[in-house]
């Protein structure tokens, strides 16, 4: 990395498109200057801790989209449990294990891209009962909301929505053609301007280029959302992106991905989602100079590592588990 580069990130100033796409360039000697670059503005936006949020499936699976990486889609041939809205009962559980362990976040996923009012209503009665027995921070992710529905969810006292971009603009149609990146950023400008937060990220390894990374986070820049979820493919049998080569997600190449996130998105939450645990294992120290956030227990179709050894995890690497 070139010094000037990184004097101009610790300033505050924005990297010009080149310096970007330098940083994901940069020869894994310079892996360390990033790490260290990366871990001054996480200290000073995040100090040292780590939140680490819980995902529960609330509805999965038969989704009418075709995004080419999930295990939920009709089109893919997954033979994953599929069902429709969880019992209030199964959702508190996990709220209140969320509430017991001191995570920073409920993180509630439900399959679909658009739902009705009726449905609508259903889930922000859920999240009405939640809020009331957690007082924990709840994040949805629930596709493509009217206006109507995400003031209903507002009301319900929802914190946050997760809309994830997961790609460039120009990359887009290679991973979805059911849908468009446009109908993602105009849902996500439409659930902010209804007082919302946002989570949103990407996926790495869809087969897209150190470009299409880069003008992904052009996007999010321009979106500012306060959590940045980076998630590297896992690629999942039944789906188009099964047998996808992932042979260039080197564990160095990831940290520089996480690098720029957090050097373009200083002071926001950086996020190793999925992939933290294949991608990062034996790295977790480094990881966590520039994430500040993970999931525990899993994601919507893959495995993951316990809430116990995730925390002890967090601990050993020298940081604090935070609730938010
Ligand atoms: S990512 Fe979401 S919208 Fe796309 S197929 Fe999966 S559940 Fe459906």
């Amino acid at each position: 990395m070139r010094d000037a580069i990184g004097s101009g990130i610790l300033n505050g100033n924005a990297l010009r498109r080149e310096d970007c796409l330098a940083v994901l360039d940069a020869p894994d000697e310079e892996l360390d200057k990033l790490l260290e670059a990366a871990f001054v503005l996480r200290k000073k936006h995040k100090g040292l801790t780590v939140g680490i949020q819980i995902l529960s499936n609330a509805k999965s699976g038969n989704c009418t989209e075709d995004c080419a990486y999930c295990a939920q889609s009709r089109s893919a041939d997954s033979g994953i449990e599929t069902y429709s809205l969880i019992s209030y009962k199964k959702l508190s559980a996990t709220g209140k294990l969320v509430k017991e362990r001191g995570l920073s976040r409920h993180c509630i996923g439900l399959s679909g891209i658009r739902f009705s009012d009726k449905a609508i209503d259903d889930f922000s009665e859920y999240v009405r009962n939640l809020k009331a027995e957690t007082h924990t921070s709840i994040c949805c992710s629930i596709g493509f909301l009217t206006e109507v529905q995400a003031r209903k969810l507002k009301a319900a006292g929802l914190d946050r929505i997760n809309h994830n971009l997961n790609t460039s603009r120009s990359f887009y149609p290679n991973i979805c053609t059911t849908h468009t990146f446009e109908e993602r950023v105009a849902n996500i400008k439409m659930l902010q301007a209804v007082g919302f937060e946002i989570c949103s990220g990407g996926i790495i390894g869809l087969g897209e280029s150190k470009s299409d990374v880069v003008d992904m986070l052009l996007e999010l820049q321009s979106i500012h959302p306060e959590s940045v979820p980076i998630n590297f493919l896992l690629p999942l049998k039944g789906t188009r992106l099964a047998n996808a080569d992932t042979a260039h997600l080197t564990t160095a190449y990831c940290l520089k991905v996480l690098c720029l996130a957090r050097f373009m998105l200083a002071s926001a939450s950086i996020r190793c989602a999925a992939g933290r645990e294949v991608y990062f294992k034996g790295n977790e120290r480094n990881l966590f100079k520039v994430a500040d956030s993970i999931f525990a227990s899993g994601y919507l179709t893959a495995d993951g590592q316990t809430i116990d050894d995730t925390i002890r995890l967090v601990k050993e690497c020298g940081f604090e588990y935070c609730i938010e």
